[in-house]
């Protein structure tokens, strides 16, 4: 018993160092300061969260843990531990606004700092990250897609700003026997700019190495990663499946 938990501490201590996709720092990324002004959702926009209730929003696992989750003055914040929570509702290609804050004063350095994630179909995690001078592995800051790509440039705002996530998500496509047909592409803007061009998403963005397995539309999910990271104004517009 004693050896299975130090296999497992072990993995997680190798795991980011072993898959990275890159070995740079995230201290090397061009600093970009953003434009000011929020988007307000357009007509078609299914609202997922719109500063109320978390009415559209369930625990994948424990429903109580959903209560967690605390909405007060048009936002609602991750609780302390981990977790997720994740809409009712599944998607596949999307157009995605998500508005989120980390906390001020921060805490912690590196990914314990701010860590939260918005998981495209609940696998797929665009990286939330207090990444303003704060360094940590490029690939796991914020605008990063989580372990596979770093952002372009980083565009973080101080602490305590809200900052938005403007994401284009084209899900994967599989074979009837389960092979991959087409994998899944994302392009993002971090409060405006261009972090993300429409990179491949290599599998699922975990600290294990990235895997596809056959799925359809699934829910989108929001991290919960021990840090009282914000959230408002979030709106989906799904699209049409190229074939
Ligand atoms: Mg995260």
């Amino acid at each position: 018993m004693k050896n299975l938990f130090l296999l497992f501490l072990l993995q997680w201590l190798i795991h980011p160092a072993l898959y990275s996709q890159t070995d740079s720092r995230s201290s090397s990324i061009t600093e970009v300061i953003p434009g000011k002004g929020y988007i307000e959702p357009p007509s078609d926009a299914i609202i997922l969260f719109d500063g109320k209730d978390l009415n559209k929003w369930e625990s994948p696992e424990d429903n109580h843990y959903l209560a967690a989750w605390k909405v007060s003055d048009g936002f609602f914040t991750a609780p302390a531990g981990f977790g997720y929570i994740q809409t009712k509702r599944s998607f596949g290609d999307c157009q995605l606004h998500v508005e989120w804050r980390t906390p001020s004063p921060y805490k912690g350095k590196g990914q314990n700092r701010g860590n939260s994630g918005v998981l495209l179909q609940g696998l797929y995690e665009v990286q939330i990250l207090d990444s303003y001078h704060n360094d940590t592995y490029a690939d796991g800051s914020a605008g990063s897609i989580y372990k596979q790509h770093a952002p372009m440039v980083n565009v973080s705002l101080p602490p305590g700003s809200w900052q938005t996530y403007d994401i284009f998500f084209t899900a994967p496509v599989f074979k009837p026997n389960g092979d991959l047909e087409k994998p899944a592409y994302i392009s993002v803007l971090q409060n405006g700019v261009l972090v993300q061009n429409h990179v491949e998403i290599k599998g699922t963005t975990y600290v294990s190495p990235p895997v596809y397995e056959k799925h359809e539309a699934l829910p989108l999910k929001i991290q919960g990663h021990d840090s009282p990271v914000s959230f408002r104004n979030i709106w989906i517009r799904p699209l049409p499946a190229k074939k």
